[in-house]
C-alpha cells in the first residue's frame, strides 16, 4: 500500500525526522488557514499517489495565505496521472541550499534491502541512474547484520558531506532503516531531502510503500488511513461485484479462464502465437454456467475485444456447465465476435457434445486454441 506524502510524513515525524511545518487542506479556505498557521511563504502540494507531481503542476508556491487559497483551488481541480487531487499539503517553503536523495528499497536480484543516497537529489532516481550513475551511493544490507551507524556515516561521506553534516544526514538513513524494519516497507524515499541555507536538513517529500501482505501487522496505521474506494470503470466494477479478477490490456483477444495461473499461461500462449490479449479474466474456482455467461458479458463490454478465447481446466467446474454458459451468452446476443473454446477435465465429453450441436469450435489443447483465435483475429483485419 502506498501512503500519501502527508501520511508518510506523520510516520517520519514519529521517528524524529524533521519535516517542514504545515498541514493538510481539503478546501481553499483550509489551505488559507494552514498558510496563516505557518506564517511564512508556503509550498502547496497535491496529495496524490503519483510521483513527479512537480512536473504535473501539483507543487506551487505562495507568499500569502490568500495566494495559498487561490493556488490550492487550482491544484484541487487538477487530475494528476489520471487521479483526482482530493487534498493538498501546505508547508513552509524552504530556502534550498541543496536537494539530496535518500531512500531504501528492495533489490530483488540481490535479495537484500539497498540503502541509496545521492547529493544530486530533486530529479527522479531513475533519471539520475541513467544520467550520472556515479553520483548514486548504494549499500546493500546484510539481512543478518542489519544496517549500522558507521555505514550511514560512510554513505554521507561518500556523498561529499563533512563535519557536522555527516551526523545530520546519516541520521536520516538510520531512521528510514528503523521505519523499514518496523513497518514492513517495500520502498521509502525522501526526494528531496532539503539542506536549507541556514544548515538544516528536512524531509521535503516523502514516499512510503508498505508490503500489502504485512498490512495485518499494522492495523493502527491502517485505521488512521482512509482510502477512497479505487476508481473503477463499469467493466471493472461488474467484475469485482461478481468476484472475478479482471484486468484490461492493450490487445484485442479476451482471455476468459479459471484460475490466475491458467489465465496468465493463456495470455503467454496467445502472445507466443503473435496475438495480444485485451482481457485477463479469471472466473475463479467452481465456475458454473451463470459465471461463464457473466464473464463473457463483462469481457464483451470492452470495445477493444475482437475475439474471445475461453480456456477452462474443469475440476469442480464442469465442462457441460461451461458449454451451457457460453450458449446462453450467445442466445442473449452477448457474443458479437468469434469465440474459441478449449476445455479439459470434468464432463469433457458432455461439454464437447453441447458445443458441437451448437456449432461452436472446440479445441483440445491450449496451443491449438490460442493459434486458432489469433488466426481468426488476423482474418478480421
Ligand atoms: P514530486 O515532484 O512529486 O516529487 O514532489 P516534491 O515534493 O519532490 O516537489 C518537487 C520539487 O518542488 C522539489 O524537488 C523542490 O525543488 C520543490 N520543492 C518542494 N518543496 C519545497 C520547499 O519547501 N521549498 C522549495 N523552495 N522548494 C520545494
Ligand atoms: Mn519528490
Amino acid at each position: 500500500m502506498k501512503l500519501f506524502e502527508h501520511e508518510a510524513k506523520d510516520i517520519f515525524r514519529a521517528f524524529k525526522m524533521p519535516t517542514p511545518p504545515g498541514g493538510v487542506a481539503k478546501t481553499p479556505e483550509e489551505a488559507k488557514e494552514r498558510a496563516k498557521e505557518v506564517g511564512k511563504p508556503v509550498v502547496v502540494k497535491a496529495q496524490v499517489l503519483a510521483g513527479k507531481r512537480g512536473k504535473a503542476g501539483g507543487v506551487k508556491f505562495a507568499d500569502t495565505p490568500e495566494q495559498a487559497a487561490k493556488i490550492a483551488k487550482e491544484i484541487l481541480a487538477l487530475r494528476i496521472n489520471d487521479l483526482p487531487v482530493e487534498a493538498v499539503l501546505v508547508e513552509e517553503k524552504l530556502d534550498i541550499a541543496q536537494e539530496i536523495y535518500v531512500g531504501i528499497t528492495i533489490d530483488r536480484n540481490e535479495r537484500k534491502y539497498v540503502v541509496i543516497g545521492s547529493a544530486a537529489g530533486g530529479m527522479s532516481i531513475e533519471e539520475l541512474a541513467e544520467e550520472s550513475p556515479e553520483k548514486i551511493i548504494k549499500v546493500h544490507v546484510d539481512p543478518l547484520l542489519g544496517f549500522h551507524a558507521y555505514q550511514a556515516r560512510q554513505m554521507a561521506i561518500d556523498m561529499g558531506f563533512n563535519g557536522k553534516q555527516i551526523h545530520q544526514l546519516s541520521r536520516f538513513f538510520l531512521r528510514l532503516w528503523q521505519i523499514v524494519q518496523t513497518h514492513d516497507v517495500e520502498l521509502t524515499e525522501i526526494n528531496p531531502l532539503i539542506l536549507t541555507k541556514d544548515g538544516r536538513f528536512l524531509a521535503a517529500d516523502a514516499r512510503l510503500n508498505i508490503d500489502d501482505n504485512a498490512l495485518y501487522r499494522h492495523k493502527k496505521i491502517i485505521e488512521g488511513i482512509q482510502r477512497e474506494p479505487v476508481e473503477q470503470n463499469e467493466r471493472e466494477r461488474l467484475a469485482t461485484d461478481n468476484d472475478m479478477a479482471y484486468v484490461e490490456l492493450d490487445g484485442n483477444i479476451a482471455c476468459i479462464c479459471n484460475g490466475a495461473g491458467l489465465t496468465m499461461a493463456t495470455l503467454d500462449v496467445v502472445s507466443l502465437y503473435g496475438g495480444k490479449a485485451s482481457t485477463f479474466l479469471d472466473l475463479g474456482g467452481g465456475a458454473d454456467a451463470e459465471r461463464v455467461e457473466k464473464g463473457i458479458e463483462v469481457a464483451m463490454m470492452y470495445p477493444k475485444v475482437k475475439a474471445i478465447l475461453v480456456n477452462i481446466m474443469a475440476g469442480i467446474t464442469r465442462c457441460d456447465d461451461v458449454a451451457n454458459g457460453v450458449l446462453s451468452a450467445r442466445e442473449d446476443g452477448d457474443i458479437t465476435v468469434p469465440l474459441v473454446i478449449r476445455m479439459v477435465g470434468t464432463n469433457e465429453e458432455e461439454g464437447q457434445e453441447i458445443l458441437m450441436k451448437a456449432g461452436i469450435p472446440f479445441l483440445k489443447t491450449m496451443e491449438e486454441a490460442a493459434s486458432k483465435v489469433v488466426e481468426l483475429v488476423k482474418e478480421l483485419a
